[in-house]
């Protein structure tokens, strides 16, 4: 069976976004030009689980550009969008994914896409590392290695290699400067905002806004939520990042306290239960939750419906909770990336990085796999030099170099 998709009629749309997006990530069309010649994935089965949205679809697109086979699926129930994945199709890739997902459909989507046997995975989260590694066991001699987009899924991977479980080496393409600085910082600033703004038509300036956790995602979304205007409120369990956000201009204190005072909240932490029951029934009326950090468990909506005496849908994207001391309390995106789920993700420009990371890592896993050991492995500096190197090629940047004196100096102690 080939392909499982919404609806194939909405392809031109598709196409259309896709092509947009094309014209926006000049590294990737550096890399479908050099592809075209060298087919370096000849051969090679490639299954992309990332968002499928259309810059992740140009990546597809580009696995097979190079020579490869590939099958796509995505990697959150409600980031598909079905005119992409259509678009895809009328391409020529084969697909499984749809917006709305269950979580059994979500699961056979992946299933499915797996059914490729694959050589190379593109993981965003670890769910076909975890499928790979659980159910589906029986495609682990097909593996050579994987790359994984984001900072819980590096996580979960060096989990696995702690214990001595992950089965084949795969590249912490979240780990890559040109990954975090940029994607998790810029990207996740505006586009969660985007997602927000788009989804809620309310004014930022003026609003207390809590944001939990201020790691890359969280200093990105802080530091856009200042230039709106917004009252921006910091809450960590790290004293580090904690002391960095006060210095940053930022109030911090814990959430017990931040949940009287916040009119909108953002969890971006990869850890579960950031905002729960007692977090909620201390909120203002009208108090808006969303996530931007992996899975709906860092917002508890599981404890709200449990605490709810009525819930209505507000607005598309909006769900209202009414507590049993008359308040409301409203959820954007069930929870979800709220960025992805309620949005189009990060920028062009910004997934250009990103993806040119990964082509060109899973590049590197090919040739290497075989020396690199069941092992989590950052992606080489070259590649992250490159990756920049040809970033400020777009822009048209020339930077200086080091002459043969500065290099001496930079190395020598005497003088
Ligand atoms: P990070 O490790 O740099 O930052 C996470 C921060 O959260 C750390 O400073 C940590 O101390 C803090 N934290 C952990 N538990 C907390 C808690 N209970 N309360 C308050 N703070 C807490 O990670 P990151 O790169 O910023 O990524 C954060 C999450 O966002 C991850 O799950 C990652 O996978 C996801 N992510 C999402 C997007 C997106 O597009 N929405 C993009 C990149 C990463
Ligand atoms: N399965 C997890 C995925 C984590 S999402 C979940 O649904 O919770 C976080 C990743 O999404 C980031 O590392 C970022 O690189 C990626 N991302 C952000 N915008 C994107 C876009 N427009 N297209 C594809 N991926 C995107």
């Amino acid at each position: 069976m080939k392909s499982v998709i919404r609806d194939i009629s909405l392809a031109d749309k598709g196409r259309q976004k896709i092509e947009w997006v094309r014209k926006n990530m000049p590294l990737l069309r550096g890399l479908e030009e050099e592809f075209k010649q060298t087919k370096p994935f000849r051969g090679v089965r490639v299954v992309v689980s990332v968002h499928l949205e259309a810059k992740t679809a140009y990546l597809a697109k580009l696995f097979a550009i190079g020579g490869g086979e590939v099958s796509v699926t995505g990697s959150n129930p409600l980031s598909t969008q079905d005119d992409v994945a259509a678009g895809l199709v009328a391409d020529g890739l084969d697909v499984y994914a749809w917006y709305n997902s269950t979580k059994e459909e979500y699961e056979e989507h992946l299933n499915l896409a797996l059914g490729y046997k694959p050589n190379i995975i593109i993981d965003d989260g670890g769910d076909l590392v975890n499928l790979l590694h659980t159910t589906r066991k029986e495609l682990l001699p097909h593996i050579m290695g994987g790359c994984e987009e984001t900072t819980t899924g590096v996580l979960r991977l060096k989990a696995m290699e702690k214990e001595g479980a992950l089965r084949f080496p795969m590249i912490a393409v979240n780990n890559a400067q040109c990954k975090y600085l940029f994607d998790n910082r810029y990207g996740t600033g505006q586009s969660v905002w985007d997602g927000i703004n788009r989804t809620t038509n309310l004014i930022v300036a003026g609003k207390n806004v809590v944001v939990a956790g201020y790691g890359w995602c969280g200093k990105g979304i802080a530091m856009r939520a200042k230039g709106f205007g917004a009252n921006v409120i910091v809450t960590e369990i790290d004293s580090i990042k904690a002391a960095e956000a006060i210095m940053d201009g930022f109030k911090v204190m814990k959430m017990s306290e931040a949940a009287k005072i916040g009119d909108l909240f953002i969890t971006v932490t990869g850890c579960s239960d950031v905002i729960t029951a007692e977090h909620f029934k201390n909120m203002k009326d009208g108090a808006i939750c969303c996530n931007a950090g992996h899975f709906d468990v860092e917002v508890s909506v599981k404890q709200l419906e449990a605490i709810a005496v009525e819930k209505q849908e507000q607005r598309h994207n909006i769900m209202g909770y009414k507590l049993e001391n008359g308040k409301w309390i409203n959820i954007l995106a069930e929870g979800r990336l709220v960025n992805l789920a309620a949005g189009d993700g990060h920028p062009a420009e910004i997934m250009d990085m990103s993806f040119a990371l990964q082509a060109l890592s899973a590049q590197y896993m090919l040739r290497n796999f075989n020396k690199l050991g069941n092992k989590v492995i950052d992606v080489p500096a070259e590649i992250d030099a490159a990756v920049a190197e040809m970033k400020l090629k777009s822009w048209g940047v020339k930077i200086d170099k080091l002459s043969k004196e500065q290099k001496k100096y930079l190395n020598s102690w005497t003088v």
